[in-house]
Parts: structure tokens; sequence; C-alpha cells
């Protein structure tokens, strides 16, 4: 019997079953969402800030009384910090997302620190010290490194359960398609507002919000930051521990295990 022709199907079987365990089991301070039975979700918004279409986002928000949580990029903070301080005056969440956008799977200890310290330095500088620090990685990369580094810094790793897709350079009719078709009470749904190099065009995620905001404000939902969202419309639980309420992996993530840059683009 030919055993070596049934290894690899049998490896890949072995692998898929036990995939949704490993992530369960072995990452237990990442946020994928809120609790489900709570009509509220959390749009969050990438590698800004980006004097080309932040403020237009902020301002979209504001409109519809929505908060979102930025996830920006210690780079574009020190060249625009107007941008951040605008969106934490109009109540909204600021999340690390590294200084300058590398895969910190791929990076030296010294350097994964220095991009998360660096970037959390220039938030401090400007008067953000929020309760709860939040953090999501360039790529969607992590490792077990990355995960013990956060809990040992007191910080937590924010994904998403909903992407918009908006990083494909998707025209808005499709952003708006991939939201409002997968919405649903508890997600956290990621867009962008720049990308590392600033040179990605927004325009269609500030159309296609002027959809969405709108939408979803219709269809009863509350649109609120991602510790807002976690402590499930509880406000004394936002200063409790977040990890109470975590609801992990509603929906299968894009990761990227093997490290290769498998789509241009960012998240
Ligand atoms: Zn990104």
């Amino acid at each position: 019997m030919n055993l070596k022709k049934y290894f690899i199907p049998l490896t890949a079987l072995f692998l898929l079953a036990a995939w949704p365990l490993s992530i369960a089991a072995a990452e237990p301070g990442i946020i994928w969402g809120g609790p489900p039975q709570v009509k509220q979700v959390a749009l969050t918004f990438d590698d800004g800030p980006s004097p080309r279409c932040t403020a237009k986002i902020l301002s979209l928000l504001k409109q519809y009384q929505a908060r979102g949580t930025f996830f920006v990029l210690g780079a574009h903070v020190e060249r625009y910090p107007w941008l951040v301080q605008a969106a934490i005056r109009d109540g909204n969440e600021v999340g690390n997302h590294s200084f300058a956008h590398p895969r910190l799977t791929k990076s030296s200890e010294l350097s994964r620190e220095q991009e998360l310290e660096r970037t959390a330095l220039d938030l401090e500088m400007l008067g953000y010290r929020p309760d709860h620090l939040l953090f999501r990685p360039p790529f969607s990369a992590y490792d077990g490194r990355l995960v013990a580094y956060l809990a040992h810094t007191h910080r937590q790793m924010v994904l998403w359960g909903i992407d918009s897709g908006d990083w494909r350079g998707l025209p808005p009719a499709e952003i708006v398609h991939n939201v409002l078709d997968r919405v649903r009470p508890g997600a956290i749904i990621i867009f962008h507002d720049c990308d590392e190099k600033e040179q990605a065009d927004r325009r269609p995620t500030v159309e296609a919000l002027k959809v969405i905001l709108p939408a979803l404000k219709a269809a009863g939902y509350r649109m609120v930051t991602v510790s807002e969202l976690v402590a499930g419309g509880d406000a004394t639980k936002r200063s409790s521990s977040q990890s109470e309420s975590l609801l992990k992996q509603p929906v299968k993530p894009r990761l990227d295990p093997a490290g290769k840059k498998t789509i241009s683009g960012s998240l």
C-alpha cells in the first residue's frame, strides 16, 4: 500500500479539523466581536489617519450619531496629529496598528516592540490614555510571541467578523453589499481610511459609508466603539475586564499563517 499518496490529503484533513480548536484554545485575548444579543456593531478604520478622507469619515459618523474605532499607524499620527485629535474629540476610539505597518510575525523582537511602543507614545503625547489599549496587527498576521507581548503590556488584540473588502479596491456598491448582506448584532466591521503608503484611493469607502451608515441606522443598529461593543451596552463593564464578554471567532477570519503576502494592499 502506498501510504505516501494519502499523506498530503490526510494531513490537510487533520489541519482543517484542528483549525477551529487551535484558534479557540490558544488565543484567549483576541476580540472578534461583541455579544450577539445586543443590536449594535463596531465600525473600524485601519491605516490612517489620512488628510484625504479621515475628516470626511468623521463627518459622516457624526451625521449618523455613530462612533468608530480608528486603528492608526504611528507614522501617520506623527504627520497628521490633528486628525487623531478630531476623532477623539468626537467620541471615537483609537487603537494601535503599529508604526509603519510591517508584518510583525517576521519582525525581530526589538523592532516589533518599537513598532508598538512608538505608536503608543505618539498617542500618549496627544493626551490619549484609554482604559483599554487596543491593538490590531498589520495584515492580521500574529503569532504566539505577539499575543504574549500584548498580554504582558495589557493590550488586547482586535480582529473582526466582517471584512468590507475596501482594501481590494472594490467599487462602493460592492463594499455596501459586503457589509449589509452580512451584518449582524455584535459584528466588528473593518474598513480602511488610508493605506500604509498613502497611495490607495479610499473614496469608494467614503461613498459606501454614505449608504451603509443610514441603512444600519434605519435597521436599528447602534454604531459604537469596540470597547462599547464588547461591554454589550453596559457602561459599567467598560472599565472592567473586557475579556468577560469576548466572543471568539464568529466568522472565520482571513489569516496569513504562512506569512505570504497573499493579496496586495493591506489590512
Ligand atoms: Zn492595516
